[in-house]
């Protein structure tokens, strides 16, 4: 439990910052104390002191050295210059000079004071650190920090470590550091909260919050500093999963709705093949959140392209409906609406279940017909993109929302749809494969399945990747499409624009894409091609799709708007330029376009970066044909922050933790959270 006596945040001042300085750290959203000591150093150096002998101009040097004097002078009008004579004890008496002209612009700024550094006595031991200037006078060492160290500390030895902050405009590092410095002396004696139970910090072997702070900011040694940060990472993972949880509890109540236990058994029936063993469990995992007084479900699956997800949410759709609830399902593009329709329709209606398409273009009357039967409940299962979420579509009773390729949804829309009813299941459908770490982070709040099993008869894709700056190689590639083409399959080729570069205005993406696709075409002049990209019009889109799923259309050029869902088994080869852009899950996306039928398939990346780490990740892609293990990889490579985009990074809360390296503690203290939830 938090003692409630104990201040959670204690004023600036009262540690004795003056109020320029808090000023300053208000521009910085820092308020109090915990707010200050939780502007992390960005590192932690080693500090080994050089001799004075060996000082070079212009570097950032540690000396440990003897004050022989200090002096205060005004050789300008309202200029003070502070200058300590310093010594090193070396054979030959080496000396320099340490200086500072107070009243300098960088001190004004937040009212610094050197001052207390004067009040060393003569003969102190010190540690001093700065830059190194040379002028006509000789050396002298500028903007100098200084503490006393133990007099019979030794040159040789490693002195202290020492935390690096970064600049925050209007503070500088230094001036972080010892502001921090001057705060944790003052709060030496006072107590601080902890997030973590005795109980809890006994289990896990750590260290209280007070002890962490003060060994992530002045730590003593490496062993030290390494329990700190585990203690703090900890408690940042702990925060979220219990918020997480306390999220889910919230949103979550128990059913009371059921009214017959489900049978799937018509729906298996008549389904064209027999379900995978890992869409028979995670069918099976849906079925128990139906069960009477377990809470509403939320549950995430994930399955790679291919792995036959839209019969799993068929099944929960089975259920929901056996039991006199409607379902909604709402997929990203319109291209995809039509075609999970067709399947869902073949599936659903011969079990007399009702399903209609709710989509952009139908006429005034066709639509009104279509919400006036989902508001009166004579219509069981409705299928269509965001436009769902409009006000005006109202339902009966509704149980169950299926959010398709969820990934492609803001965190907003995934939610909005459930409010339309009451205690409402939510099933959520992706085929971006992310890591577990990520997984527990961004979807603690719901229930994780995995299809990690493909349906039968699948032959591999074949992955290669070509220097796409090289002609030769690019030509080899497109040959190998274009001989695809010639034996009646066909073909996707991608570009990265339009989607992948808001930042471009819309003239000047199109522009860029007609060159690159022009590039292309001029390859593919023998066959019938269509572009398709996000900015096309929703009815233009649906057009371009639906004569490539017909088999007119041999080749299509086309953005990532294609990544979703799109199921053409006669498509085998798959051409992506610029493959360097993507991730490595995205790219994985991307080839799952492909080898959805029996013939073998090619995914051809053209990698048009030199750099070494770009060649290595793609090779990955040759590599394997793991989902999973390919976004283990992108993290690896490239970081939480660039795997996950921005809008999703923002919803990481940490300061400290990293997912790749602190998979462990991310467990445990999730572990900790449902622990503590329960009692
Ligand atoms: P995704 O998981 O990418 O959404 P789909 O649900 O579109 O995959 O399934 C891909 C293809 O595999 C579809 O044509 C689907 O009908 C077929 N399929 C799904 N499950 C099986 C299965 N158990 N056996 C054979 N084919 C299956
Ligand atoms: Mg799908």
């Amino acid at each position: 439990m938090t003692d409630t006596s104990i201040q959670t945040n204690p004023s600036l001042q009262d540690c004795g910052l003056k109020s320029a300085q808090v000023n300053a750290l208000r521009k910085l959203g820092v308020y109090g104390v915990l707010d200050l000591l939780r502007l992390f150093p960005k590192e932690h150096l080693d500090v080994i002191p050089t001799r004075i002998a060996e000082l070079e101009a212009d570097t950032t040097v540690t000396l440990l050295a003897t004050l022989d004097l200090y002096q205060v002078t005004m050789p300008r009008n309202k200029l003070t210059l502070q200058t300590w004579y310093l010594s090193d004890g070396s054979q030959h008496q080496d000396h320099i000079k340490a200086v500072v002209f107070s009243g300098s612009s960088l001190h004004q700024t937040v009212g610094w004071q050197q001052g207390r550094h004067s009040e060393f006595p003569k003969g102190s031991r010190l540690l001093v650190t700065g830059t190194v200037k040379r002028d006509r006078f000789g050396k002298q060492i500028t903007k100098p920090q200084m503490r006393v160290v133990s007099v019979d500390l030794e040159l040789t030895e490693q002195l202290e470590i020492r935390p690096v902050y970064s600049d925050r405009t209007p503070l500088t590092g230094t001036q972080i550091s010892d502001l921090v410095r001057t705060v944790l002396e003052a709060m030496q004696s006072q107590p601080f909260a902890d997030n973590l139970t005795d109980a809890l910090r006994e289990q896990y072997g750590l260290m209280g919050y007070r002890d962490a702070l003060y060994g992530i900011h002045q730590p003593t040694d490496r062993g030290q500093l390494e329990r700190a940060i585990k203690r703090l990472v900890f408690g940042e993972f702990y925060d979220l999963e219990c918020r997480l949880i306390r999220k889910r509890q919230q949103l979550t109540q128990p059913n009371q709705t059921l009214t017959t236990q489900p049978n799937l058994q018509p729906f298996l029936q008549q389904l064209p093949f027999d379900l995978t063993g890992a869409q028979k469990r995670v069918l099976h995992e849906i079925s128990l959140d139906f069960q009477i007084g377990t809470a509403t479900m939320r549950r995430l699956v994930q399955g790679d392209v291919g792995s036959g997800k839209t019969a799993v949410a068929a099944g929960a759709i089975v259920m929901a409906v056996q039991q006199g609830d409607q379902a909604a399902v709402m997929v990203p593009t319109t291209a995809l609406c039509a075609q999970l329709y067709r399947k869902l329709y073949e599936w659903l209606d011969p079990l007399g279940f009702s399903i209609q398409r709710l989509h952009g273009n139908a006429t005034t009357q066709a639509r009104r017909q279509l919400l006036e039967s989902l508001a009166d409940g004579s219509l069981s299962v409705v299928i269509g993109t965001q436009s769902l979420l409009r006000t005006d579509v109202e339902f009966k009773r509704l149980g169950l929302v299926v959010i398709d390729e969820e990934h492609r949804f803001g965190v907003e829309q995934r939610e909005a749809l459930q409010v339309k009813g009451r205690a409402v299941h939510r099933l959520s459908l992706t085929a971006t494969p992310i890591p577990r770490t990520l997984a527990l982070t961004l979807h603690g709040d719901q229930d994780v399945s995995v299809l990690d099993e493909m349906p039968p008869g699948r032959t591999p894709i074949t992955t290669r990747v070509y220097d796409g700056s090289k002609a030769s190689q690019v030509e080899a590639a497109y040959s190998l499409l274009r001989s695809q083409v010639q034996r009646g399959f066909q073909a996707f080729v991608v570009f990265p624009l339009i989607e992948a570069n808001p930042g471009l205005d819309l003239a000047n993406s199109i522009t860029a894409f007609n060159e690159l696709t022009c590039k292309a075409g001029g390859r593919l002049s023998d066959f019938t091609v269509k572009v398709l990209h996000g900015k096309l019009k929703e009815r233009e889109k649906a057009t371009v799709m639906q004569s490539f799923v017909d088999g007119e259309t041999q080749v299509l050029l086309a953005t990532t708007v294609i990544e979703v869902g799109i199921d053409v088994p006669k498509a085998t080869v798959i051409l992506i330029h610029n493959g360097e852009r993507f991730g490595l899950a995205q790219l994985h996306q991307l080839r799952g376009r492909v080898g959805r039928g029996k013939d073998r398939s090619f995914c051809l990346v053209l990698n048009e970066a030199r750099s070494e780490s770009s060649k290595a990740r793609l090779l990955c892609l040759e590599q394997s044909q793991n989902g999973f293990w390919l976004a283990e990889q992108d993290l690896k490579l490239r970081g939480q922050g660039d795997i996950l985009g921005t809008r999703q990074s923002g919803l990481l809360p940490f300061r400290l933790a990293n997912l790749l390296l602190h998979a462990d503690l991310l467990e445990q203290a999730r572990a900790a959270a449902w622990q503590t939830a329960h009692c």
